[in-house]
């Protein structure tokens, strides 16, 4: 049976289940979309007896027939540098350490994430959660999630709930809105947030039924997962658009990957293909010492420099936030602006190497007399 697109009736393609249902796991199904040599064949398989991997019929069909370097290929199929990592661990954040009731994870005060799914469209090569992402053993129960949900309304510190994954929206739309409704009734709870990847990897799951659902539950936020300007495809920018368009704010987050994304002129690229449909560029996030990842990781020094070289050069709202996610919380990293500093001065270096010394009025500051 084809997967391709053109071999597909528009009713199938353009539904979630379907492409759910025909997710490509065997090197065999994903010969239908690229031309494979012998040892890459091999590679895959290989890997595969390590590293799980499988994703959806619309991502492999974004992916280039031909080139093993294409930065859709490098985040789906497993390369056999995963195997050779030797400082990666399971779990670089310690969630295991922070979690007062299982599905939740606590590291701020006054805000948690909340697993609400085992599942993902795909799994990414990068995935912090590589362990938990469409395991048997990770199932959720509805106990589970009722548990949890108890747990915040009990906690009145809790002002933002972070809905995760997995992937939420791989939830159906009924199930979804069982959640969110009683979180939403908790007095405490401001803001809703949902980690969606879907609107990359699977735009198809963003419906009407699902965003008229969300948008009773306001305020509500969604963060998607782009890490490529070729991601940002028509299907993707309608999915967007139909968030947008219900009132949701988004935001994405985007991991820092050598060889996909590690350059200023890629994510420049990227930011402004994201604010085009109404997303605004959040995070940059420093790829974890994560096991199976040492060929993505790049020197903290590049992510900076992305940073610096994007500054000035675009609108400040298209420039994330650089950070490295850590057990002790997220520590973001800026470029440094700053070339002298005195108490009562301050010169600052600008995006054409300008230097300009602007006085810095503490206390005891003597400004020059008005002419
Ligand atoms: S979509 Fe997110 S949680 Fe799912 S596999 Fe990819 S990175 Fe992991």
């Amino acid at each position: 049976m084809s997967r391709r697109k053109e071999n597909v009736s528009p009713e199938k393609w353009n539904d979630w289940n379907w492409q759910v249902e025909n997710q490509i796991r065997t090197v065999e199904d994903l010969e239908e979309f690229l031309n494979l040599t012998d040892e890459q064949r091999e590679e895959i398989k290989e890997v595969t007896k390590t590293y799980a991997w499988e994703t959806t019929p619309y991502y492999a069909s974004l992916m280039d027939p031909d080139d093993p370097n294409c930065p859709i290929r490098k985040q789906a199929l497993p390369s056999k540098e995963e195997l050779y990592d030797p400082v990666g661990v399971q779990d670089p954040l310690k969630e295991s350490e922070h979690q007062p009731v299982k599905g939740i994870v606590r590291v701020y005060p006054d805000r948690v994430a909340f697993t609400i799914s085992n599942k993902c469209a795909m799994l990414c090569r990068h995935c912090f959660r590589k362990e938990y992402v469409n395991m048997p053993h990770t199932f959720v129960s509805h106990e589970d999630v009722m548990n949890a949900v108890q747990w915040i309304k009990e906690t009145p510190e809790i002002r933002d709930v972070l809905l995760t994954g997995g992937d939420p929206f791989l939830n159906d739309t009924e199930w979804l809105e069982e959640i969110i409704a009683p979180i939403r009734e908790i007095k405490h709870v401001e803001v809703i947030r949902i980690g969606s990847r879907t609107p990359c990897t699977m735009p198809q799951r963003i419906t009407p039924e699902l965003v008229n659902m969300l948008k009773k539950y306001h305020p509500l936020w969604v963060n998607v997962h782009f890490n490529h300007p070729k991601e940002v495809t028509e299907d993707a920018k309608r999915a967007c658009g139909m968030l947008a368009d219900a009132g949701i704010p988004l935001g994405n987050q985007c991991v820092l990957m050598k060889g996909i994304n590690d350059d200023a002129k890629t994510q420049m690229e990227l930011v402004h293909k994201l604010v085009e449909m109404r997303v605004r560029p959040y995070y940059l996030l420093q790829c974890q010492i994560l096991h199976g990842t040492a060929h993505f990781r790049t020197p903290i020094e590049t992510g900076i420099d992305i940073i610096y070289n994007l500054q000035g050069w675009t609108s400040g709202f298209c420039i994330p936030t650089f950070l490295l996610d850590t057990p002790y919380g997220k520590c973001p990293m800026f470029p440094q602006r700053i070339v002298n500093r005195d108490t009562y001065s301050v010169s600052l270096k600008n995006f054409k190497g300008q230097i300009w010394t602007e006085p810095n009025p503490m206390p005891g500051y003597d400004y020059p007399k008005q002419k």
